[in-house]
């Protein structure tokens, strides 16, 4: 699973890269590249995610992060988990992370002598990893103390709570210190999940990472053979004949955000954007809109777009098509939400046709070419692209390793593109 973001851009210092390096992460995840620079900024998330995600990183490298310096022996960051051998993962995690770097971690659960544990505690460690029963016996013994605690996560909550951590957990939340960060990931958040996060979360950001089931039968989903000078009217026409009650105008860039929202905003009112490089009250204000309904159209990066989860989206646009296939199924699934209708179009240039076959097999389901009625897509064929087309049906040779350009008003070269 990768995303566009790199860790590079993320501002992370010299020692996080190497250990990132040396980790063999190349790139972030999806969760991690929606998670960590928020957590980098203070702000409490409750991050929907499961495991395998890389969601452990997600909020391991932002905690290496914000280590403090200096004489402080009690643990900086408390993360709580269900089980001992997500304790001991966590704490592997840590480690792996925590490389060149002085961050000492320990992971407190059941099952081992607490002696051990108390030594190590004794001996100082900035982060401290445990299942919710052993953290509170530490606590009550006076050999874990959460006076310098800054961040605290409660990682799989929904299964902290199904096997009845709650009261531990509040009462751990209770005693740690009320200006601390806290991060939630939980694979659903149920309403006892929710309850938690309300009580003893700050005003929590909610990022939806969990996979999109998108074979369902409720989205529709389109592509348009567009040339790249001819995607903004394009993009007006299609508009102007769908009339969407709300659509999300996914692009690749900030700079692609920021053209398509200041052209669409002189054509139809209405029309909002949201990016990264935009200031967090600027982002709040749009997406309260975008969730009251007051903005129809929202032209959307995918780091930002993703996490949307809005039950008025009726329409998905492709502006740009997604660099990688995961990032098509998380931007198709901000539509046909809860069992509702939702119609994605993905425009695709002309040279991009092994990006379409890519995001076909993913889904494992063919997208339907569209077309809209006296609106010229791609320029006049070239020769080439005829010949091509001549061969187009039947034939047993092999199909070519690059798609040829798409021909106007013919059909495109699924041929080649399925056999990729
Ligand atoms: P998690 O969801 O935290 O259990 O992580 C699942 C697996 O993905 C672990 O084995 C991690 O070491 C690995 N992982 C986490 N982040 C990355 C990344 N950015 N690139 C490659 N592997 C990763």
């Amino acid at each position: 699973m990768r995303s566009d973001t790199t860790f590079d851009q993320m501002e992370l210092s010299d020692e996080m890269l190497a250990a990132l390096a040396n980790a063999g992460y190349e790139s972030p995840t999806p969760v991690q590249a929606g998670l960590i620079p928020r957590a980098l900024e203070g702000v409490d998330v409750m991050g929907q995610a499961r495991t395998g995600t890389g969601k452990t990183a997600a909020f391991a490298i932002p905690i290496l992060e914000g280590l403090r310096d200096g004489k402080i022996r009690g643990p900086q960051a408390l993360v709580l988990v269900p089980t001992r051998e997500l304790a001991v993962q966590v704490r592997d995690e840590f480690v792996k992370l925590a490389d060149g770097q002085r961050a000492r971690s320990v992971a407190l659960y059941g099952g081992k002598p607490i002696r051990q544990q108390i030594e190590k505690l004794r001996g100082g460690v900035e982060v401290a990893i445990g299942t919710p029963g052993r953290v509170l016996d530490l606590m009550s013994r006076g050999a874990l103390l959460l006076n310098d605690v800054d961040i605290i996560v409660l990682d799989e909550a929904d299964r902290m709570l199904d096997i009845g951590f709650r009261p531990d957990i509040e009462k751990i939340l209770r005693r740690a210190p009320t200006d601390r960060q806290t991060l939630l990931l939980s694979a659903t958040i149920p309403p006892p999940v929710e309850r938690l996060a309300r009580r003893y979360m700050d005003a929590p950001e909610v990022l939806n990472f969990s996979p999109v089931e998108i074979s369902g039968d409720t989205i529709d989903q389109y592509y348009f053979t567009v040339d790249g000078e001819r995607k903004f009217d394009l993009l007006v026409a299609l508009m102007s004949r769908e009339q969407p009650k709300q659509a999300i105008i996914f692009c690749r860039t900030k700079r692609g955000v920021d053209k398509v929202h200041h052209r669409l905003a002189r054509k139809l009112s209405e029309a909002e954007c949201i990016h990264g490089d935009l200031a967090q009250n600027v982002r709040d204000r749009v997406m309260a809109a975008f969730r009251a309904g007051k903005v129809r159209y929202l032209v959307a990066t995918d780091v930002v777009g993703r996490g949307i989860d809005v039950s008025g989206i009726s329409h998905i646009i492709n502006y740009d098509i997604p660099q990688f296939c995961d990032d098509y199924v998380h931007r198709v699934g901000r539509t046909g939400r809860m069992g509702s209708e939702g119609v994605a179009y993905t425009f695709v240039a002309p040279e991009e046709g092994n990006e379409l076959t890519r995001i076909e097999i993913r889904i494992n389901r063919l997208l339907e070419r569209a077309e809209i009625d006296g609106f010229e897509t791609v320029a006049k064929p070239t020769a080439d692209a005829s010949v091509l087309d001549e061969m187009g049906d039947g034939g047993d040779e092999a199909p070519p390793a690059k798609p040829p350009p798409f021909g106007r008003g013919g059909r495109g070269p699924r041929r080649y593109r399925r056999a990729l």
